[in-house]
């Protein structure tokens, strides 16, 4: 066996602890649903059956392999390391979301739940799961705050279109957290039919195990590509943009027991390093709870989660998930943090020398990527686009313009 099994095979302990972080802190209702996801998890994720039809999905429905591609253009014009994509953006619906999404719909329906629910901030998890949930001819109830509906309509249309009731979110400050809210107070109603999909490797045990796995396929096979395209070789440097974390936990995956490696979780630094400014979590966090688990958390005076900001919606929580807590705490994984300004530019350039638009997202990482390739000579550095950009354009075009 590859040394991966290593890793993994202690990670999360049995109760969904990574060190000091994990856990699953429920409502008493919440505790028998949580511990049958669980214990169903463990037993038909590993069966033969589970297996196929999941390289099945991901073969026929959502295009993987996705490719590595080789940014020769943007690489030869920084005159540094060699810089390499891992091109999630190419899954369908555009982002790796769908590798845990398909994966937690498949699970539901070998475990008779008939309803997916889930929150959904910018939309994108809700579109992901929308499309698991019409593949799946599952119901599929999203919940998403009044503001968010109002900013994100191609995103709620889309949802329509693929048959999920969205769920309008009015009370409080009508975004992600309370959209959280309402999603758990409608799966407390019925935990038997339903399930809760998350949209990270967040929440409480199992979830942060069960979408780190399924989101495992990115590392294992951008580690054989990459082998593959370079004669034998790995790569120096390893870099993915972190919200909740679960691009970045899978691509990790494929190289976390080769110590030669390097690691970068890459944060947003938003409009700067003031709290409120910025999402970065584990940079400028303490150790906290959210949402039912134990990690970094950015927290007012108050000790209530802060408010956050990033160019990139999908990337403002002002949580991670707890592997990402631990890894950072044992030095596994490097964490830097790239600014509304930086990701831009990443934006814009890598549109132009590569003819890709990357998520803005992704564009933290390409970021990285270019900031430090510099200095980098005869190195190389595989960067995780995990989403396309085509949900941007309107919004960088119109505020910010076309790049010079
Ligand atoms: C949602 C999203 C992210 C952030 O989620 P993680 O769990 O941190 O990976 C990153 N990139 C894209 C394109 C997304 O849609």
């Amino acid at each position: 066996m590859t040394m991966t099994t290593r890793y993994l095979k202690h990670h999360p302990d049995k109760d969904g602890w990574f060190g000091d972080y994990g856990g699953a802190f429920l409502p008493p209702q919440l505790e028998r649903p949580f511990a049958e996801i669980a214990e169903a998890y463990a037993r038909i994720s590993r069966s033969a059956e589970f297996q196929s039809e999941l390289a099945y999905i991901r073969r026929h429905f959502q295009g993987r392999p996705t490719p590595v591609h080789y940014c020769r253009n943007l690489s030869d014009a920084l005159g540094g390391a060699r810089i390499y994509l891992k091109r999630e953006d190419l899954n369908h619906t555009g982002a790796h979301k769908l590798n845990h999404c398909m994966a937690e719909a498949l699970l539901a329906k070998h475990m008779g739940k008939r309803r997916l629910i889930a929150e959904t901030g910018a939309g994108q998890h809700g579109v992901a799961l929308a499309t698991a949930a019409a593949y799946f001819g599952l119901d599929c109830e999203i919940h998403m705050g009044e503001v968010d509906i109002d900013k994100e309509h191609p995103n709620v249309v889309r949802m329509k279109l693929l048959g999920a009731t969205v769920v309008p979110v009015g009370f409080g400050g009508r975004t992600l957290k309370e959209a959280v809210d309402s999603a758990f107070q409608s799966y407390l109603k019925d935990p038997e039919g339903s399930i809760y999909a998350i949209g990270s490797v967040v929440g409480p045990h199992p979830f942060p195990m069960m979408v780190r796995d399924f989101q495992r396929i990115v590392g294992q096979e951008a580690r054989e590509q990459f082998i593959d395209m370079t004669a034998g070789e790995l790569p120096d440097h390893v870099v993915a943009c972190v919200g909740g974390g679960s691009n970045a936990m899978g691509i990790f995956q494929g190289f976390i027991d080769d110590d030669d490696v390097a690691l970068y979780g890459i944060e947003p630094l938003g409009r700067g390093t003031r709290l409120g400014e910025h999402s970065a979590t584990v940079t400028y966090g303490h150790d906290g709870e959210i949402h039912g688990f134990r990690t970094l958390v950015l927290t007012d005076d108050d000790g209530q989660p802060a408010p956050v900001h990033s160019i990139a919606s999908g990337l403002d929580y002002p949580g991670v998930g707890p592997e990402h807590a631990y890894l950072h705490k044992t030095g596994r994984v490097h964490y830097a943090a790239v600014d509304d300004a930086q990701t831009l530019q990443a934006f814009y350039r890598l549109s132009r020398d590569e003819g890709i638009i990357p998520a803005l997202e992704s564009a933290h990482a390409v970021a990285y990527a270019i900031r430090v390739a510099p200095e980098l000579p005869g190195e190389t550095i595989l960067v995780n686009l995990s989403g396309r950009g085509d949900k941007d354009i309107d919004f960088v075009a119109d505020n910010f313009g076309y790049g010079d």
